[in-house]
């Protein structure tokens, strides 16, 4: 299975912005283990568009675009690519709802027509809610090519990244992945400074740039979540390529931890 990015805006090709979306996505790529061989940039042009599309769709089996999923009259990638699955367009309710609800909280009762358009979404498509902004992550099918489209801004593209990768990328990989959940005791059992997650960040220090396994920090409400994740070719391989790491941190944090879970 090999993959290919399409990153689409104009704004990149004058050299307006810098493409950290291909470089984001080819990391955790890499990290997935799958094969990707091919960056595009194609400006906002829906002939030039559909043409990098069916070059990508030719060599590779998965085709992840940024971009273009705006509600203004140059976003035009789901257009772009439902056609290219010969599909039309439909209003989509939830979305709507989501976008109805984002813009009450900004104090806006009233959709324009180009809000509206955020709620139009390939009919077959699988949609990803955007927990950050309005245009949803989607995933077109057919046989054995996928094509995956996120939204240009880094810090929608990220979360939808991250979901795709969960409900679908992982399971075009031949790995499979495993997560042990650290959990640090809550403030009502140790001082915050201490249980924080910048205090135990610091801790782990350069176990965080381990890349397989993975390790993140997540703060909640009740303490502090160490997520390790592994992939191997099977759940026993990548549980022993975690276990130094999750021994190693069980030694640096001992009684701060509450409980170590693997995730299911
Ligand atoms: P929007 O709803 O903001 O229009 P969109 O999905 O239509 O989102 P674009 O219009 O293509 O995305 O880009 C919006 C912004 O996202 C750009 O102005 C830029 O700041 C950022 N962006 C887009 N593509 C990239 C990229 N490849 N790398 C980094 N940032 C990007
Ligand atoms: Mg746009």
């Amino acid at each position: 299975m090999s993959a290919e990015i399409i990153c689409v805006g104009t704004e990149l090709l004058l050299g307006d912005i810098v493409n950290t979306n291909a470089q984001y996505i080819s990391k955790e790529m890499a990290k997935l283990g799958i094969d990707l061989y091919y960056h595009t940039v194609v400006g906002d042009n829906p002939e030039r568009l559909a043409g990098v599309m069916e070059t990508a769709l030719a060599r590779s089996s998965l085709i992840i675009i940024t971009g273009g999923l705006g509600p203004t009259k140059d976003d035009l990638t789901k257009e772009v690519v439902a056609s290219y699955f010969g599909k039309k367009l439909y209003y989509h309710e939830e979305t709507a709802k989501h976008v109805k609800a984002k813009l009450e909280s900004y104090g806006i009762f009233q959709m324009t027509d180009s809000q509206r358009k955020q709620a139009m979404v390939p009919e077959g498509a699988l949609v990803i809610p955007n927990p950050v902004g309005l245009a949803p992550g989607l995933i077109m099918v057919r046989e054995d090519k996928a094509v995956v489209m996120l939204p240009g801004p880094p810090k929608e593209m990220k979360p939808l990244f991250e979901e795709c990768c969960r409900l679908f990328i992982r399971k075009l990989s031949d790995h499979v992945f495993v997560s042990i959940n650290i959990k640090i005791k809550g403030p009502d059992e140790m001082p915050i400074s201490v249980i924080g997650e910048s205090p135990i960040a610091d801790e782990l220090g350069d176990i965080l740039d381990s890349v397989n396994p993975t390790v993140a920090t997540y703060a909640k409400e009740d303490g502090v979540l160490i997520r390790v994740t592994a992939s191997g070719k099977t759940r026993d391989e990548a549980l022993l390529i975690m276990k130094p790491t999750v021994t190693k941190i069980a030694e640096i944090l001992g009684q701060k931890i509450a409980w170590v879970r693997e995730e299911v």
